[in-house]
């Protein structure tokens, strides 16, 4: 009865993740996907708790070390999220992914340490108790390599036939796999330590070259490594919310770097060995001269109000600034005096997936008023004003012109197609990709220098007060 009633938490476990992930998909319920799913990941937790019984019919017992873990983890992973600010959310989200990796290599580890004769040990156990060690440590380092990255404290580095030496390091670590699992030696126990230290160089040397800008779909890619690891503990304990819920993840972190690889137009090959975003960056790119335009508030004000349609592109300097707030203040008030307005969102904006999405449904904007890029180019043509606000990578035309250039095949928003171009920034500084604008030197572009919540809540003043 007992059993029957665990299998009913884990039935609930696997819906739950698949209704929580459906509801990801659209930012009005993202938030109550994000719940249902957590739920029902308590509810498989605590099942298992209270239900479990090994074959013997031994029940878990250690309790005081489970719900110290739970008390501890749960504490500090609150208030991480609570503290955590926008900006830094791709770091968080791979310092948990690599937490993920640790905890299905630790699961490896020790499973392989309780097989009592590893002569007689079945070879399909062995098999996944070697792809959850070598797949979970290689996510735990590259995860960690990636958070020092995006937090800036570990830098791009490289060496010459770096990437012969990470294909013969896999080549040594399968092969030390296979031979454990074929030959089982009796130093077994010695040398599953030797697979663990090479994945997690493999890991470290994986990541190390690939440019800061980049990381996001590294973090992606990793996360689908975390969710076939922790898919093999759910085959090792035969635990199938632990299978359900590491397929998902590995599923939808594939699916998600495919995506994210489309829409910067480049292979994942590309972004694993191109090292985009890194310090050598635009190195081969044209470096911009001439003379860029100034506009005033006052003038960006008048031309804003009296247009009959504003197209506003946010970027990662509006994240930055925390101006998602002011931004929807002006929209408001720009409608007021029957301006319509739009928001026009690069996939790539910012630095996470759907970054500019979730930083304007904080602030309440109306999810019918972004467009998604394609729909939004097709749009330009028409609009009178474009507004970029801390936007750069996203608006540089050198992605379709410059063949040189690190971002050349990225799509890109056209806003000049537009009538007039407003730039809000702080200076004439590259965005992320290291690379120069040209469309801050065209005759249809003005700059309006300063930092974007201050110029926003300047500009609804002067509009305010025409
Ligand atoms: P960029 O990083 O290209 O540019 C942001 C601009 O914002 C900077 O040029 C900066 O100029 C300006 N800025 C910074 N702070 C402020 C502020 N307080 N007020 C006003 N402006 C400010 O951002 P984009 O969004 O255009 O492009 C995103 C980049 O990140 C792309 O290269 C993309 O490929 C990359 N990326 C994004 C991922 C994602 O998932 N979203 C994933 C991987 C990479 P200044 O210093 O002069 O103010």
């Amino acid at each position: 009865m007992e059993l029957n009633i665990l299998t009913l938490c884990y039935i609930i476990g696997s819906v739950t993740f698949i209704l929580g992930l459906k509801m990801l998909s659209h930012p009005l319920r993202a938030r109550n996907g994000n719940l249902v799913a957590a739920a029902g990941m308590t509810i498989a937790i605590f099942g298992t708790i209270f239900l479990y019984k090994d074959d013997a019919g031994n029940k878990l017992h250690n309790y005081g070390w489970i719900f110290g873990g739970i008390a501890i983890g749960g504490i500090i992973g609150t208030l991480a999220a609570k503290k955590v600010k926008m900006t830094a959310m791709p770091e968080m989200v791979s310092m948990f992914n690599g937490m993920g990796g640790a905890c299905a290599a630790l699961i490896s580890l020790i499973e392989f340490g309780h097989i009592p004769d590893i002569s007689t040990a079945p070879t399909g156990m062995l098999i996944i108790i070697f792809a959850g060690l070598v797949i979970g440590s290689v996510s735990f380092a590259g995860s960690m390599i990636a958070w020092g990255k995006l937090n800036g404290s570990i830098k791009d580095f490289a060496f010459k036939g770096q990437h012969l030496l990470n294909i013969l390091l896999l080549l040594v670590i399968v092969g030390l796999s296979v031979y454990l699992t074929g030959w089982r030696p009796e130093t077994a126990k010695v040398l599953v330590f030797g697979i663990l230290g090479l994945s997690l160089l493999y890991g470290v040397f994986f990541v190390f070259p690939i440019g800061g800008a980049d990381m996001p779909v590294v973090i992606s890619l990793l996360n689908s490594f975390t969710g076939v690891a922790a898919a093999c503990g759910g085959f090792l304990y035969d635990n199938k919310v632990m299978l359900t819920g590491g397929i998902l993840v590995g599923a939808a972190g594939t699916l998600l770097t495919i995506l994210m690889c489309k829409a910067m137009n480049r292979s994942l090959t590309n972004v694993l060995i191109g090292s985009f975003g890194g310090s050598s960056n635009g190195a081969g790119a044209k470096k911009q001269q001439g003379s860029y335009k100034e506009i005033t508030l006052s003038d960006a004000a008048v031309v804003m109000a009296y247009a009959n349609k504003v197209m506003i592109v946010p970027g990662y300097g509006l994240a930055v600034a925390q101006a998602q707030h002011a931004c929807h203040e002006l929209e408001k008030i720009l409608a007021e005096k029957g301006v319509e307005v739009k928001y026009a969102i690069h996939p790539v904006a910012g630095r996470m997936p759907g970054h500019m999405n979730v930083l304007l449904a904080e602030a309440d904007v109306s999810y019918e008023k972004l467009l998604e890029m394609e729909h939004a180019n097709e749009e330009f043509p028409s609009t009178d004003v474009v507004l970029v606000l801390g936007a750069n990578d996203v608006v540089n035309p050198a992605a379709k012109t410059d063949p040189a250039s690190p971002i050349y095949g990225m799509p890109i928003l056209d806003v000049e197609l537009a009538k007039l171009v407003i730039i809000n920034k702080r200076s004439m500084k590259p965005g992320y990709a290291g690379i120069d604008n040209e469309l801050f030197f065209k005759p249809k572009t003005s700059m309006l220098f300063g930092d974007a919540k201050k110029v926003l809540q300047d500009l609804i003043g002067e509009i305010k007060n025409l």
